[in-house]
C-alpha cells in the first residue's frame, strides 16, 4: 500500500505575499514571529535586492525594538526554507531577497553598471559543470563582473 511521502506537502509555487508566506511558515513548524512577518513584509515592498541593514530599516518602521542580530536569526531561517536567498553583488555587503526574485547579474567593474542576466546565458555552463565536473551551479550567488558596453568603446 503506497503512503503519501510527507515532502509532497511541500508546495513548489512561492508564497505570492507576506500573509502566504507566513501560513507556510507555520506550515513547516516554524515560528512565525512579529519580526519574521515585519521583515517579510519588508521582502514583499520590493524588487530590490536589500542588505540585512536595509532590510532592518523597514522592520523598524514596524517595530523599533528588533535587534538586528534577530533580523539575521531570522534572514538564516528564511533562507533554510527555501524563501530568501542571498546574492553578492560586489564588495559590499551580502544582498537578500525573496527566492522567487532571484536572477543574475552582469556588473561594469569601470561605472558600476548592473544588469539582469537571463538565466539561458548560463545554460552551457551548468551543463557542462554537471556533466563533467557533477557539480551544479548556481548563477544567481555571484555576479559576473567585466566591462560594459559603454565602457569598452568609451
Ligand atoms: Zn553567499
Ligand atoms: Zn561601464
Ligand atoms: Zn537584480
Amino acid at each position: 500500500m503506497s503512503r503519501t511521502p510527507l515532502h509532497a506537502e511541500v508546495i513548489t509555487t512561492a508564497p505570492a505575499s507576506a500573509e502566504e508566506a507566513v501560513a507556510l511558515l507555520r506550515q513547516r513548524g516554524s515560528r512565525a514571529t512579529p519580526s519574521r512577518r515585519f521583515l517579510l513584509e519588508a521582502l514583499y515592498a520590493t524588487d530590490q535586492h536589500l542588505t540585512a541593514d536595509e532590510l532592518a530599516a523597514g522592520v523598524h518602521e514596524r517595530s523599533p525594538e528588533v535587534h538586528l542580530s534577530t533580523i539575521y536569526r531570522n534572514l538564516d531561517e528564511l533562507q533554510r526554507l527555501g524563501l530568501v536567498t542571498h546574492t553578492h553583488l560586489g564588495h559590499g555587503p551580502v544582498t537578500y531577497q525573496l527566492a522567487s526574485h532571484a536572477h543574475a547579474h552582469l556588473i561594469c567593474n569601470t561605472c558600476g553598471h548592473r544588469v539582469e542576466a537571463p538565466d539561458g546565458l548560463f545554460v552551457e555552463l551548468e551543463a557542462r559543470a554537471l556533466t563533467d565536473h557533477g557539480f551544479r551551479v548556481d548563477p544567481h550567488h555571484l555576479a559576473v563582473f567585466g566591462t560594459c558596453a559603454d565602457c569598452q568603446s568609451g
